[in-house]
């Protein structure tokens, strides 16, 4: 379900962006999403295709995917998430629960579990492209 809001929020702020840039119609808009904020890709399409006002009617959304970013506390040690590093079913605890995260996943430095995720949470507004 969450795809959906996400898909009206992805609206809202491209609706914002296009009003303060004065667009009349919007022809591209690029979506991040973090690796640890899973989302179901063709849902959330399936969202904006549904969704899309008529000046976002020959957008062309594109959704990619960003790098997690992680930063341990302690040390101060950041290093960059890799899903492959975790067996299935961490992997799945994750995409649920993003704050799982921390049971599983230790400071490659100092063994720290004590990190925060510095970039790439949550899913954001990349870059929106239209005409005037
Ligand atoms: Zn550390």
């Amino acid at each position: 379900m969450h795809e959906w809001a996400l898909a009206e929020a992805v609206i809202a702020a491209a609706q914002q962006i296009a009003e303060k840039e004065k667009l009349k119609e919007i022809k591209e808009v690029t979506i991040k999403v973090g690796e640890l904020q899973q989302v179901e890709e063709e849902i959330l399409r399936f969202a904006l295709s549904q969704l899309k006002p008529a000046s976002f009617k020959n957008a062309e959304f594109h959704i990619a995917k960003a790098k997690t970013k992680l930063k341990c506390r302690v040390c101060g040690h950041a290093w960059l998430f890799r899903k492959s590093k975790l067996d299935e079913e961490t992997a799945e605890a994750i995409h649920f629960v993003p704050e799982v995260a921390h049971a599983y996943i230790k400071c490659p430095k100092c063994g720290s579990p004590d990190f925060e995720i510095a970039e790439g949470r949550g899913v954001w507004l990349e870059n929106i492209k239209g005409v005037r």
